[in-house]
């Protein structure tokens, strides 16, 4: 565990380097039509409390009953995490004042969760380093309601539609050592967890958020005690938070002082953390087996059939594109990020060149949509147009160039490729007659020129670009280079 810590993830303090340590608690909902333990639907933006059954409003004498699909959704994410799954697992109560959840507690599990540990393997852009997150454990829980205190001056109000909403928490390992890292992880697990199908990862609707444990130490030393920052629902934000607690430790620890265990929240139109509770424990929580639910047990086949169903998942996707399609790691990576654009390659890859295909999408697609801030199933050019728009390429019909031209035409008006080529002229010239003709003209038109190339062959490259003005663009890039080679001497 002492590996050499890279110099890069270090800060520098006062009186020498520190290393960040990161956990998290991420809390996904997850992807199922009713709550937890109710038939109460899920849709998100209904009337205030207009999806809450006498369950959700805890009305005496109701029960909770499992909901199936969240605990095959639970099962599946463990399989995608490369977890443990435990056949048996119970629910348990955590007694706590929400004023959002009527029961009084919250039915979570804690000593025996339906998921042990896992791993999850993360690309770090930023330093292009490959880390594995180890996964401690991911257990069902409900969500809460939502209180509402800017509606009235003097009166607050509850919206139960979320309360007894299922969640996953994940819980990971202190396995992170930067901010780049921690984004990197959430980026992962949601795509992995979207790929599965178990939570859409909206983050702005508060379906996947994070809480970011964070602690400091001297390089190679024991951890340091570490401070909770709650429910940051952005990835950027999460990276903005390790920033400022990091620094916010250090200071602390470099002045003399200690640091206290205890809860934080980011604000991010400052900044900042600030401190919101010190640290619960789990024996503040008073917790104990809900008597109203009975273990929850499955059996071995139940998992291996589930496991047998799983899609391809994006470290497999990516390492196939990289072997079939002969993609570079970080190409494949681009691609695999979301599964509709790994999808979307696919289709223009398949029969066709598959690295043109990447390189078109990351490059020109990908570039073009961001500026419309489109995302790939919005895009106006459609697998077979671009697909297309590739073969005509590789058919010597258009040059590189012109073909972004006609990806420019085909994003903005739409149409056949060939079509366009066909009806607008603006099929590469490959006769060598014409080319020959512009060539004649161009050296006739620059003599001084002509001079200079035979001493400075470098000049060959001015005298493409006269040609290529001469024909519109249209000339064949190689038939032009290797004419001028011979009429201008140069080998
Ligand atoms: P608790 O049960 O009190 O919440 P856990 O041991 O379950 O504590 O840890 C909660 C989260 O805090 C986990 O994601 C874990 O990786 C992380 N964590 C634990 N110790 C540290 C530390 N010293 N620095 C940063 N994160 C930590
Ligand atoms: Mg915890």
């Amino acid at each position: 565990m002492n590996a050499p810590v890279n110099p890069k993830k270090l800060i520098k303090g006062a009186t020498g380097d520190w290393e960040i340590v990161i956990g998290m608690e991420i809390h996904a909902q997850v992807t199922s039509q009713a709550k937890l333990f109710s038939g109460a639907s899920t849709a998100f933006g209904g009337d205030p409390n207009s999806h809450v059954s006498l369950v959700d409003a805890a009305m005496p004498g109701m029960l909770p009953v499992i909901n199936e699909e969240c605990v095959r959704q639970a099962i599946r994410t463990g399989l995608g995490l490369k977890a443990q799954i435990n056949l048996k697992s119970t629910f348990d109560r955590k007694n706590y004042f929400y004023p959002d959840l009527p029961q009084g507690y919250q039915i979570s599990q804690y000593k025996s969760p339906i998921v042990g540990e896992g791993e999850v393997t993360v690309d770090v852009p930023e330093t292009a380093e490959t880390i594995t997150v180890r996964i401690e454990r991911l257990h069902l829980e409900q969500d809460a309601g939502k209180s509402i205190h800017d509606l009235h001056p003097t009166m607050s109000f509850v919206d139960l539609n979320r309360s007894g909403v299922a969640l996953m928490e994940i819980v990971s390992k202190p396995d992170l050592r930067s901010a780049d890292e921690a984004r990197a992880y959430v980026t992962k697990l949601r795509t992995i967890l979207r790929y599965l199908g178990t939570c859409d990862g909206d983050m702005d609707k508060g379906n996947l958020r994070a809480d970011v444990n964070v602690s400091v130490r001297r390089p190679g030393e024991e951890f340091g005690t570490r401070c909770e920052i709650k429910n940051v629902n952005s990835i950027r934000f999460i990276g903005q938070a390790i920033e400022y607690e990091a620094r916010r430790q250090i200071a602390i620890l470099e002045d003399g002082g200690v640091i206290e265990q205890e809860t934080r929240l980011y604000d991010p139109g400052k900044g900042e953390t600030r401190s919101m509770r010190s640290k619960e424990e789990a024996h503040d929580y008073r917790y104990f087996p809900d008597p109203d639910l009975l273990p929850l047990e499955f059996d071995q086949a139940y998992v291996d059939d589930l496991a047998q169903h799983l899609p391809e998942l994006p470290d497999e996707k990516k390492a196939r594109f990289m072997s079939d399609y002969g993609l570079s790691s970080y190409d494949a990576g681009v691609l695999v990020a979301e599964r509709a654009s790994a999808d979307f390659f696919e289709e223009v890859a398949k029969g066709r060149d598959g690295k043109a295909a990447a390189n078109w999408i990351i490059n020109e697609l990908f570039g073009r949509l961001n500026k419309e801030g489109k995302d790939i199933t919005g895009s106006p050019v459609s697998a077979q147009q671009l697909g297309a728009i590739i073969e005509l390429i590789g058919e010597n019909v258009i040059s590189g160039k012109i073909a972004k031209d006609l990806f420019e035409i085909v994003f903005t008006e739409g149409g056949d490729p060939r079509e366009i080529v066909e009806k607008r002229g603006m099929k590469q010239v490959t006769d060598t007659g014409a080319i020959e003709k512009a060539i004649d003209e161009v050296i006739a038109a620059n003599p001084d020129k002509v001079e200079q190339a035979k001493a400075k062959p470098t000049l060959l490259g001015w005298f493409v670009g006269q040609v290529m003005k001469q024909t519109g663009g249209k000339a064949n890039p190689q038939a032009v280079n290797e004419i001028l080679k011979s009429k201008l001497g140069i080998e």
